[in-house]
C-alpha cells in the first residue's frame, strides 16, 4: 500500500514537482483541494511558523500526514522585505505584476540589489506531531529593473543570476529545480523521508 500524504498547497507546479520526487519512494501524494481543504491564514512573522500552520491545517482536516512549503524573496537593501509577505507584497488580490512593480519602485535609486529566495518545507506525521521533519533551501541572486524571460512565476523575471547571465524566468523548469530554494528544500526533505520509510 502506498503511504498517503496530503500536500497543503493548491499550486499545480509545486504539486507536480513534489509528486515526481516522492512517488518512487512509495508515497502517494494528493493535493488538499481533493479533500476540500481550503487555504489557511498565514499570520506569522516567520516562514517556518506559517509552513507548520499550513501543514497542521491540512493534517488535522484530513487525518493524513501532510507536507507544506512556505517561501518568499528577501531583499537586503529592503531589510529582508518582502520576505513572508512576498505573495501579497502589493496587497490583495495577489498579483505578480503589481508585486514586481512595487519591488522595482522600492529599489529605485538603490545600487545594492542583493536578494535571495528562501523556502522551508515540513512534513507532519499527524496534526500534533511534536517532531516535524524540516528542510530549507536558499537561492542567491540580484534584482534587475527590466524584466527578462517568460518562464517561472512571481519575481522570477527580475531575479538575476550573474554566473548564468540569466534571470530565473530564462531557465528551463529542470534548470530552475536543480538550483532553486524549493528544489533544494525538497531534496533535503526527500532525504529525510527516505530514512523514515
Ligand atoms: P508561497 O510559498 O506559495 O506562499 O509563495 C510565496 C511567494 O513568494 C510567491 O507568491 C512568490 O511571490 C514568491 N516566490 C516564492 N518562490 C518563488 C519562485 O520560485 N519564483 C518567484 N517567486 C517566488
Amino acid at each position: 500500500m502506498p503511504h498517503a500524504i496530503v500536500i497543503a498547497s493548491n499550486n499545480a507546479g509545486k504539486l507536480r514537482e513534489i509528486t515526481r520526487l516522492l512517488s518512487p519512494l512509495g508515497f502517494s501524494v494528493t493535493p488538499q483541494s481533493q479533500y476540500n481543504v481550503t487555504e489557511t491564514e498565514e499570520p506569522h512573522p516567520t516562514f517556518i511558523e506559517n509552513c507548520i500552520a499550513k501543514a497542521r491545517h491540512a493534517a488535522s482536516l484530513t487525518g493524513l500526514p501532510a507536507i507544506a512549503d512556505d517561501s518568499g524573496i528577501c531583499v537586503s537593501a529592503l531589510g529582508g522585505a518582502p520576505g513572508v509577505h512576498s505573495a501579497r507584497y502589493a496587497g490583495e488580490p495577489r498579483s505578480d505584476q503589481r508585486n514586481n512593480a512595487k519591488l522595482i519602485s522600492a529599489l529605485s535609486g538603490i545600487a545594492q540589489r542583493e536578494a535571495y529566495y528562501y523556502c522551508v518545507m515540513v512534513y507532519l506525521r499527524h496534526a500534533d506531531d511534536p517532531q516535524p521533519l524540516i528542510a530549507e533551501g536558499s537561492w542567491h541572486g540580484e534584482i534587475i529593473d527590466d524584466a527578462r524571460g517568460t518562464d517561472g512565476f512571481g519575481y522570477d523575471p527580475h531575479f538575476f543570476i550573474r554566473e548564468l547571465d540569466k534571470t530565473a524566468a530564462e531557465l528551463t523548469a529542470a534548470e530552475k529545480d536543480a538550483l532553486s530554494h524549493r528544489g533544494q528544500a525538497l531534496a533535503h526533505l526527500v532525504e529525510q523521508l527516505g530514512r523514515i520509510r
